[in-house]
Parts: structure tokens; C-alpha cells; sequence
């Protein structure tokens, strides 16, 4: 049987940190949806067409190791914003979600577009300035060299493109449970995600 877990939010907000540790704590499996569009910009830094390079998409693409790059980053958001890149990305997506199991999906659009009957809907968000120092302090750890100015500038950037665009844009579902992490620990917002999982799972 399937259930679906679709967690959305702005960059850096901790929703894959969370994604992870529901799939983990339920047994379900996790797809990143980001790493789509960062294996689709990643292609089109080497002069592939954006349409081209979603539709070539290889799951050995998402395994690349030159993802988690500033660069990538706002690739994936310029070829984010192209309906038909979107559109070829759409059923890979739909049909992972339906694996029998459970699959937890993280993204901007999970509850909105690609799973809009998920059985739990949660958007992460947390404040500019704390999204900013997580994501400066993940980039410094793998030897990146920017500065805090910078990292805050490239996430408001790419929030306002990914709300911004007319197809699927950053929005939060109608029927998604918030969480604000600015002031949780990674273990308070896993335990709020988790206990709303287990409520809708339990039926209580
Ligand atoms: O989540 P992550 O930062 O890896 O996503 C990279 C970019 O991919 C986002 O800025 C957004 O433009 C795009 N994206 C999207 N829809 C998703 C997941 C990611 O448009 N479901």
C-alpha cells in the first residue's frame, strides 16, 4: 500500500534533513526532488538545452557528486522555471510516490502539483537569517569559499524565482501543517514531523 509523505519549503529551511529522518524512522523510501533539477541545471552548465537535459535525465545522475555546488544551485532554479523541464520530471516523481512502502518526497511543489492527494503535507520554513548561516556552514564543511552576504543573497534570489515562476511555484498546500524550525533543534523539528506522520498513520 501507499502513503505519501510531501514535504515542501524554501531553500535551506531543513526540509531534507527532516525528509530523511521520516523516511529513516517509518521505513519509507526518500527521493529529493531538488537533486532533479540540480542533475538537470548541472547539464545545462555544459551547454545541454534545459528541456534536453530533463528529458536525458539518467538515475545516475542524481549520484554526481558536483550537486550540492552555488552554482548548481541556482541552475536548478533557472531550469525550474521552464514548464516542459518541469514536465518531463512529473511522472519519474508520481510514480516513486506510489511505490507500495511508503515514500517520503521533498521539494517545492510535492504537495501542490506532484502528490496533491499526499496523506501528510508539511512545508518547513525558518527565518532568512537562520537558513542563511545553516546553509553557509554546510557549504564552509565541504571546503566552499563564501561568506555569509553572499549565501543569504543567493537564497533570496533563487525563493523569489522559485515563488516567483508561473508553473508550480514555492507555495505552501492548503492542507500543509507548517513547521517553523528557526528555533528547533534538528531533534525537535524531526519529532514534530515524525508525530504528525504517526498521527495521520495511526488515524488519531
Ligand atoms: O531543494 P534544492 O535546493 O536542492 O532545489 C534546487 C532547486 O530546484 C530549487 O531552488 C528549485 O528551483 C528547484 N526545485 C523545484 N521543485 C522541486 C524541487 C526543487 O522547482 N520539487
Amino acid at each position: 500500500m501507499s502513503f505519501t509523505v510531501a514535504i515542501d519549503g524554501p531553500a535551506a529551511a531543513g526540509k531534507g534533513t527532516v525528509a530523511r529522518a521520516v523516511a529513516a524512522r517509518f521505513g519509507f523510501a526518500h527521493l529529493d526532488t531538488g537533486l532533479l533539477y540540480r542533475a538537470t541545471g548541472r547539464r545545462t552548465l555544459d551547454g545541454t538545452e534545459p528541456v534536453e537535459a530533463a528529458r536525458a535525465l539518467l538515475a545516475a545522475d542524481l549520484e554526481s557528486d558536483d550537486l550540492r555546488t552555488a552554482e548548481v544551485a541556482q541552475a536548478a532554479s533557472r531550469v525550474a522555471a521552464v514548464p516542459e523541464v518541469r514536465a518531463a520530471l512529473v511522472e519519474f516523481q508520481r510514480a516513486f510516490a506510489a511505490r507500495s512502502g511508503g515514500a517520503v518526497l521533498d521539494g517545492r511543489d510535492i504537495g501542490t502539483v506532484i502528490c496533491p492527494d499526499a496523506e501528510v503535507k508539511l512545508f518547513v520554513t525558518a527565518s532568512d537569517d537562520v537558513r542563511a548561516q545553516r546553509r553557509l556552514d554546510e557549504l564552509l564543511s565541504k571546503g566552499a569559499e563564501t561568506d555569509y552576504d553572499t549565501v543569504l543573497a543567493e537564497l533570496r534570489q533563487r525563493d523569489e524565482r522559485d515563488s516567483a515562476r508561473a508553473t508550480a511555484p514555492l507555495l505552501p498546500a492548503a492542507d500543509a501543517v507548517l513547521l517553523d524550525t528557526t528555533t528547533l533543534t534538528i531533534e525537535g523539528a524531526v519529532e514534530a514531523a515524525c508525530a504528525e506522520v504517526a498521527r495521520v498513520r495511526d488515524g488519531t
